[in-house]
Protein backbone atom coordinates (compact mmCIF):
# COMPACT_ATOMS: atom_id res chain seq x y z
CA UNK A 1 0.00 0.00 0.00
CA UNK A 2 1.63 3.41 -1.01
CA UNK A 3 1.38 6.24 1.30
CA UNK A 4 -1.33 7.97 -0.21
CA UNK A 5 -3.57 4.61 0.05
CA UNK A 6 -2.57 4.84 3.33
CA UNK A 7 -3.88 7.87 3.46
CA UNK A 8 -7.11 7.59 1.84
CA UNK A 9 -7.72 4.40 4.24
CA UNK A 10 -7.57 6.35 6.98
CA UNK A 11 -9.78 9.15 6.12
CA UNK A 12 -12.09 6.81 5.05
CA UNK A 13 -12.35 5.36 8.05
CA UNK A 14 -12.45 8.34 10.01
CA UNK A 15 -15.06 9.71 7.84
CA UNK A 16 -17.52 6.71 8.72
CA UNK A 17 -16.84 7.09 12.70
CA UNK A 18 -17.80 11.00 12.02
CA UNK A 19 -20.78 10.24 10.42
CA UNK A 20 -22.19 8.26 12.95
CA UNK A 21 -20.85 10.35 15.86
CA UNK A 22 -22.30 13.59 13.86
CA UNK A 23 -25.84 11.89 13.39
CA UNK A 24 -25.96 10.18 16.59
CA UNK A 25 -25.38 13.90 17.83
CA UNK A 26 -27.86 15.60 16.02
CA UNK A 27 -30.42 12.74 16.65
CA UNK A 28 -29.83 12.45 19.92
CA UNK A 29 -30.04 16.34 20.28
CA UNK A 30 -33.47 16.39 19.20
CA UNK A 31 -34.87 14.86 22.23
CA UNK A 32 -34.31 17.41 24.41
CA UNK A 33 -37.98 17.22 24.95
CA UNK A 34 -40.43 17.68 27.27
CA UNK A 35 -40.20 14.70 30.01
CA UNK A 36 -43.82 13.65 29.89
CA UNK A 37 -43.07 13.19 25.95
CA UNK A 38 -39.65 11.88 25.78
CA UNK A 39 -40.20 8.55 26.68
CA UNK A 40 -43.29 7.92 24.60
CA UNK A 41 -41.38 9.11 21.09
CA UNK A 42 -38.73 6.86 22.65
CA UNK A 43 -40.94 3.55 22.83
CA UNK A 44 -42.60 4.73 19.42
CA UNK A 45 -39.56 5.07 17.83
CA UNK A 46 -40.93 8.48 16.36
CA UNK A 47 -38.06 10.11 14.20
CA UNK A 48 -37.81 14.03 14.75
CA UNK A 49 -38.78 16.00 12.28
CA UNK A 50 -36.06 17.94 11.11
CA UNK A 51 -33.90 19.87 10.83
CA UNK A 52 -31.60 18.38 13.36
CA UNK A 53 -28.71 20.29 14.38
CA UNK A 54 -25.24 18.85 15.61
CA UNK A 55 -23.53 20.55 18.24
CA UNK A 56 -20.40 20.35 19.65
CA UNK A 57 -19.54 16.65 19.97
CA UNK A 58 -19.23 16.84 16.03
CA UNK A 59 -17.82 20.94 15.63
CA UNK A 60 -14.90 18.97 17.93
CA UNK A 61 -14.85 16.16 16.14
CA UNK A 62 -14.30 18.53 12.79
CA UNK A 63 -11.07 20.02 14.53
CA UNK A 64 -9.35 16.91 15.68
CA UNK A 65 -10.28 15.86 11.58
CA UNK A 66 -8.63 18.83 10.32
CA UNK A 67 -5.69 18.39 12.40
CA UNK A 68 -5.02 14.80 11.47
CA UNK A 69 -5.48 15.48 7.62
CA UNK A 70 -2.89 18.63 8.12
CA UNK A 71 -0.32 17.07 10.22
CA UNK A 72 -0.75 12.96 10.26
CA UNK A 73 -0.82 13.58 14.41
CA UNK A 74 -2.42 15.30 17.17
CA UNK A 75 -0.04 18.62 17.24
CA UNK A 76 -1.48 20.06 19.55
CA UNK A 77 -1.12 23.93 19.81
CA UNK A 78 -2.34 23.27 16.57
CA UNK A 79 -5.71 21.31 17.66
CA UNK A 80 -6.23 24.35 20.36
CA UNK A 81 -5.79 26.72 17.78
CA UNK A 82 -8.68 25.10 15.32
CA UNK A 83 -10.63 24.59 18.63
CA UNK A 84 -10.32 28.17 19.38
CA UNK A 85 -11.04 28.54 15.35
CA UNK A 86 -14.30 27.12 15.02
CA UNK A 87 -15.59 27.86 18.69
CA UNK A 88 -15.49 31.71 17.36
CA UNK A 89 -17.28 31.07 14.14
CA UNK A 90 -20.47 29.56 16.18
CA UNK A 91 -20.09 29.87 20.04
CA UNK A 92 -23.73 28.69 20.03
CA UNK A 93 -23.20 24.66 19.23
CA UNK A 94 -23.90 23.66 23.11
CA UNK A 95 -20.27 24.36 24.05
CA UNK A 96 -20.50 23.44 27.92
CA UNK A 97 -19.25 26.21 30.61
CA UNK A 98 -15.80 25.23 31.26
CA UNK A 99 -15.36 25.08 27.26
CA UNK A 100 -16.44 28.07 26.78
CA UNK A 101 -14.33 28.92 29.66
CA UNK A 102 -10.98 27.39 27.74
CA UNK A 103 -11.89 28.45 23.76
CA UNK A 104 -12.56 31.91 24.98
CA UNK A 105 -9.04 32.04 26.54
CA UNK A 106 -7.34 30.00 24.07
CA UNK A 107 -9.35 32.58 21.25
CA UNK A 108 -7.31 35.37 23.17
CA UNK A 109 -4.21 34.36 23.17
CA UNK A 110 -3.91 32.46 26.58
CA UNK A 111 -1.77 28.74 25.85
CA UNK A 112 -4.10 25.96 25.88
CA UNK A 113 -2.36 24.53 29.09
CA UNK A 114 -2.95 27.88 30.95
CA UNK A 115 -6.90 27.44 30.07
CA UNK A 116 -6.99 23.53 30.15
CA UNK A 117 -5.07 23.40 33.65
CA UNK A 118 -6.96 26.15 35.25
CA UNK A 119 -10.89 24.99 36.02
CA UNK A 120 -11.28 23.13 38.90
CA UNK A 121 -8.26 24.93 41.40
CA UNK A 122 -6.42 23.29 39.05
CA UNK A 123 -7.73 19.78 38.25
CA UNK A 124 -8.91 20.12 35.25
CA UNK A 125 -11.92 18.87 33.50
CA UNK A 126 -12.75 15.19 33.80
CA UNK A 127 -16.00 16.00 31.32
CA UNK A 128 -17.17 13.84 29.00
CA UNK A 129 -16.11 16.06 26.29
CA UNK A 130 -12.90 14.96 25.26
CA UNK A 131 -14.62 11.26 24.80
CA UNK A 132 -17.28 12.48 22.72
CA UNK A 133 -15.19 13.99 19.64
CA UNK A 134 -12.88 11.07 19.66
CA UNK A 135 -14.03 8.16 17.71
CA UNK A 136 -12.99 9.00 13.88
CA UNK A 137 -9.50 9.37 15.75
CA UNK A 138 -9.58 5.76 16.79
CA UNK A 139 -10.51 5.08 13.34
CA UNK A 140 -8.07 7.08 11.57
CA UNK A 141 -5.07 5.42 13.78
CA UNK A 142 -7.08 1.76 13.52
CA UNK A 143 -3.96 0.17 11.76
CA UNK A 144 -1.71 1.73 14.06
CA UNK A 145 0.13 0.36 16.91
CA UNK A 146 -2.38 0.46 20.37
CA UNK A 147 0.68 2.46 22.07
CA UNK A 148 0.15 5.14 19.33
CA UNK A 149 -4.08 5.37 19.43
CA UNK A 150 -3.86 5.88 23.29
CA UNK A 151 -1.31 8.37 23.07
CA UNK A 152 -2.95 10.42 20.01
CA UNK A 153 -6.42 10.42 22.05
CA UNK A 154 -4.68 11.27 24.91
CA UNK A 155 -3.30 14.63 23.86
CA UNK A 156 -6.62 15.35 21.75
CA UNK A 157 -8.20 15.19 24.80
CA UNK A 158 -5.44 17.10 27.13
CA UNK A 159 -5.97 20.36 25.14
CA UNK A 160 -9.23 20.78 27.11
CA UNK A 161 -9.50 18.11 29.92
CA UNK A 162 -6.30 18.37 32.06
CA UNK A 163 -7.78 15.64 34.61
CA UNK A 164 -6.53 12.54 33.72
CA UNK A 165 -10.10 10.97 33.82
CA UNK A 166 -11.81 12.81 31.05
CA UNK A 167 -8.43 11.81 29.06
CA UNK A 168 -9.33 8.61 30.42
CA UNK A 169 -12.34 8.80 29.01
CA UNK A 170 -10.71 9.88 25.76
CA UNK A 171 -8.61 6.87 25.43
CA UNK A 172 -11.65 4.68 25.82
CA UNK A 173 -13.55 5.78 23.30
CA UNK A 174 -10.69 5.80 20.73
CA UNK A 175 -9.29 2.49 21.16
CA UNK A 176 -12.97 1.05 21.10
CA UNK A 177 -13.41 2.78 18.01
CA UNK A 178 -10.32 1.34 16.53
CA UNK A 179 -11.53 -2.16 17.32
CA UNK A 180 -15.00 -1.32 15.66
CA UNK A 181 -13.46 -0.35 12.90
CA UNK A 182 -10.81 -3.65 12.95
CA UNK A 183 -13.60 -5.41 13.15
CA UNK A 184 -15.02 -4.60 10.31
CA UNK A 185 -16.81 -7.11 7.62
CA UNK A 186 -16.17 -9.77 10.53
CA UNK A 187 -17.89 -11.11 13.47
CA UNK A 188 -17.56 -9.29 16.49
CA UNK A 189 -18.08 -10.60 20.27
CA UNK A 190 -19.31 -7.58 22.43
CA UNK A 191 -17.10 -9.20 25.47
CA UNK A 192 -13.82 -8.68 23.09
CA UNK A 193 -15.00 -5.04 22.92
CA UNK A 194 -15.23 -5.18 26.36
CA UNK A 195 -11.68 -6.66 26.97
CA UNK A 196 -9.77 -4.05 24.38
CA UNK A 197 -11.09 -1.02 26.28
CA UNK A 198 -10.25 -2.23 29.21
CA UNK A 199 -6.78 -3.47 28.97
CA UNK A 200 -5.86 -0.07 27.48
CA UNK A 201 -7.84 2.65 29.28
CA UNK A 202 -5.80 3.59 32.35
CA UNK A 203 -6.24 2.71 35.51
CA UNK A 204 -9.19 5.48 36.83
CA UNK A 205 -12.81 5.94 37.80
CA UNK A 206 -14.16 5.55 34.39
CA UNK A 207 -11.81 2.02 33.68
CA UNK A 208 -13.90 1.08 37.12
CA UNK A 209 -17.25 2.21 35.34
CA UNK A 210 -16.29 0.33 31.57
CA UNK A 211 -15.46 -2.64 34.03
CA UNK A 212 -19.15 -2.65 35.63
CA UNK A 213 -20.38 -1.73 32.03
CA UNK A 214 -18.64 -5.31 31.25
CA UNK A 215 -19.87 -7.30 33.57
CA UNK A 216 -23.65 -5.88 32.95
CA UNK A 217 -25.75 -7.81 31.12
CA UNK A 218 -26.25 -7.07 27.16
CA UNK A 219 -29.72 -8.31 27.95
CA UNK A 220 -30.73 -5.35 30.63
CA UNK A 221 -32.95 -3.02 29.34
CA UNK A 222 -30.98 0.59 28.39
CA UNK A 223 -33.26 2.21 31.19
CA UNK A 224 -31.49 0.32 33.94
CA UNK A 225 -28.12 0.23 32.55
CA UNK A 226 -28.66 3.90 32.37
CA UNK A 227 -29.34 4.10 35.79
CA UNK A 228 -26.47 1.83 37.27
CA UNK A 229 -23.68 3.19 34.81
CA UNK A 230 -25.04 6.71 34.69
CA UNK A 231 -25.63 7.97 30.93
CA UNK A 232 -24.43 12.03 31.38
CA UNK A 233 -26.23 13.22 34.17
CA UNK A 234 -22.84 15.07 35.40
CA UNK A 235 -21.44 14.99 31.97
CA UNK A 236 -18.45 13.22 33.08
CA UNK A 237 -16.38 11.24 31.85
CA UNK A 238 -17.01 8.59 34.14
CA UNK A 239 -20.85 8.47 34.27
CA UNK A 240 -20.88 8.76 29.88
CA UNK A 241 -18.44 6.28 28.63
CA UNK A 242 -19.54 3.35 30.35
CA UNK A 243 -22.99 3.52 29.46
CA UNK A 244 -21.96 4.44 25.38
CA UNK A 245 -19.69 1.89 25.20
CA UNK A 246 -22.49 -0.65 27.02
CA UNK A 247 -24.65 0.45 24.19
CA UNK A 248 -22.80 -0.03 21.49
CA UNK A 249 -21.52 -3.77 22.68
CA UNK A 250 -25.38 -4.55 22.82
CA UNK A 251 -25.67 -3.79 19.12
CA UNK A 252 -22.76 -3.72 16.93
CA UNK A 253 -24.44 -4.97 14.09
CA UNK A 254 -27.28 -2.25 14.23
CA UNK A 255 -26.65 1.43 14.11
CA UNK A 256 -30.28 2.61 14.04
CA UNK A 257 -31.03 -0.11 17.53
CA UNK A 258 -28.09 0.94 18.99
CA UNK A 259 -29.11 4.96 18.68
CA UNK A 260 -32.66 3.84 20.02
CA UNK A 261 -31.23 2.14 22.92
CA UNK A 262 -28.80 5.09 23.62
CA UNK A 263 -31.07 7.51 23.72
CA UNK A 264 -33.06 5.68 26.15
CA UNK A 265 -30.46 6.30 28.30
CA UNK A 266 -31.76 10.04 28.70
CA UNK A 267 -28.86 11.82 30.39
CA UNK A 268 -26.56 13.92 27.91
CA UNK A 269 -28.89 12.35 24.88
CA UNK A 270 -26.79 14.18 21.92
CA UNK A 271 -23.22 13.05 23.31
CA UNK A 272 -24.38 9.36 24.19
CA UNK A 273 -25.41 9.11 20.83
CA UNK A 274 -22.17 11.01 19.33
CA UNK A 275 -20.10 8.53 20.92
CA UNK A 276 -22.09 4.96 20.41
CA UNK A 277 -22.69 5.90 17.06
CA UNK A 278 -19.23 7.23 16.35
CA UNK A 279 -18.14 3.47 17.29
CA UNK A 280 -20.45 1.61 15.58
CA UNK A 281 -20.34 3.27 12.20
CA UNK A 282 -16.57 2.80 12.53
CA UNK A 283 -17.75 -1.02 12.43
CA UNK A 284 -19.86 -1.06 10.15
CA UNK A 285 -19.50 2.25 7.90
CA UNK A 286 -22.10 5.15 7.27
CA UNK A 287 -23.82 3.07 4.93
CA UNK A 288 -25.51 1.59 8.02
CA UNK A 289 -27.07 4.84 8.71
CA UNK A 290 -30.47 5.08 7.57
CA UNK A 291 -31.06 6.65 4.62
CA UNK A 292 -34.02 8.98 6.03
CA UNK A 293 -31.59 9.95 9.32
CA UNK A 294 -29.32 12.24 6.57
CA UNK A 295 -32.77 13.99 5.41
CA UNK A 296 -32.33 16.22 8.68
CA UNK A 297 -30.27 19.34 7.59
CA UNK A 298 -31.18 21.91 5.06
CA UNK A 299 -27.87 22.30 3.29
CA UNK A 300 -25.91 25.34 1.60
CA UNK A 301 -22.91 24.23 -0.87
CA UNK A 302 -20.31 23.73 0.57
CA UNK A 303 -17.75 26.52 0.09
CA UNK A 304 -15.02 27.42 2.44
CA UNK A 305 -14.27 23.83 3.73
CA UNK A 306 -11.83 24.07 6.64
CA UNK A 307 -10.97 20.31 5.67
CA UNK A 308 -9.70 20.67 2.18
CA UNK A 309 -7.40 23.78 3.44
CA UNK A 310 -5.11 20.65 4.49
CA UNK A 311 -1.36 21.55 2.72
CA UNK A 312 -1.62 17.53 1.55
CA UNK A 313 -5.43 17.07 0.43
CA UNK A 314 -6.40 13.53 0.31
CA UNK A 315 -9.06 11.21 -0.27
CA UNK A 316 -11.23 10.80 -2.60
CA UNK A 317 -15.30 12.19 -3.02
CA UNK A 318 -17.34 10.60 -0.38
CA UNK A 319 -20.74 11.06 0.58
CA UNK A 320 -20.12 11.34 4.08
CA UNK A 321 -17.62 13.83 3.90
CA UNK A 322 -19.73 15.77 1.54
CA UNK A 323 -22.38 15.85 3.88
CA UNK A 324 -20.19 16.78 6.80
CA UNK A 325 -18.65 19.66 5.08
CA UNK A 326 -22.25 20.86 3.83
CA UNK A 327 -23.20 20.38 7.47
CA UNK A 328 -20.40 22.42 8.15
CA UNK A 329 -20.67 25.62 6.30
CA UNK A 330 -24.06 25.66 6.63
CA UNK A 331 -23.84 29.46 7.88
CA UNK A 332 -26.50 29.65 10.29
CA UNK A 333 -26.93 28.85 13.55
CA UNK A 334 -29.05 26.16 13.83
CA UNK A 335 -29.55 26.15 17.52
CA UNK A 336 -30.57 30.06 17.94
CA UNK A 337 -32.60 29.70 14.81
CA UNK A 338 -34.59 26.76 16.25
CA UNK A 339 -37.58 28.02 16.93
CA UNK A 340 -38.19 24.78 19.25
CA UNK A 341 -34.95 25.57 21.16
CA UNK A 342 -36.53 26.98 24.11
CA UNK A 343 -39.49 24.17 24.07
CA UNK A 344 -36.56 21.38 23.79
CA UNK A 345 -35.52 22.43 27.41
CA UNK A 346 -32.28 24.35 26.80
CA UNK A 347 -31.49 27.34 28.26
CA UNK A 348 -28.47 29.09 26.66
CA UNK A 349 -26.49 31.10 28.67
CA UNK A 350 -24.60 34.04 26.38
CA UNK A 351 -20.47 32.86 26.38
CA UNK A 352 -20.11 35.72 27.83
CA UNK A 353 -21.92 34.98 31.19
CA UNK A 354 -21.10 31.98 31.83
CA UNK A 355 -19.93 31.71 35.47
CA UNK A 356 -17.79 29.31 37.21
CA UNK A 357 -19.36 26.31 37.56
CA UNK A 358 -20.39 24.89 41.17
CA UNK A 359 -19.59 21.50 40.37
CA UNK A 360 -17.43 19.37 38.10
CA UNK A 361 -19.67 20.06 35.16
CA UNK A 362 -18.60 20.26 31.64
CA UNK A 363 -21.52 21.24 30.48
CA UNK A 364 -22.98 23.88 32.52
CA UNK A 365 -23.76 26.12 29.23
CA UNK A 366 -26.58 24.36 28.51
CA UNK A 367 -28.92 23.17 31.25
CA UNK A 368 -31.43 20.20 30.45
CA UNK A 369 -34.15 21.20 32.29
CA UNK A 370 -36.05 17.74 31.58
CA UNK A 371 -32.43 15.87 33.46
MG1 LIG B 1 -23.18 18.40 22.42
Amino acid sequence: MTASDSQRARLARALDALEGLSVGDAFGERFFVKPSVVEGLIDARALPPPPWAYTDDTEMALGILEVLEARGRIEQDLLAEVFARRYRRNRHRGYGGTAHEILQKISVGISWREAASEPFDGAGSMGNGGAMRVAPLGAWFAEDDDARIVEEARASAEVTHFNSEGQAGAIAIAVAAAWAARSRHKLADPDSLFEHVLALTPPSTTWKGIRKAARWSLDATPTSAARELGSGQRVLAVDTVPFAIWCAARHLDSYEDAMWTTVSGLGDRDTTCAITGGIVAARLGAEAIPQDWHQTQSLHPASADPLVTSPQPCGAPHAARVSMHRRADRGVDPIREDPAWEERGHRLVEPTQVRQPAAENDHVGIQHVDE
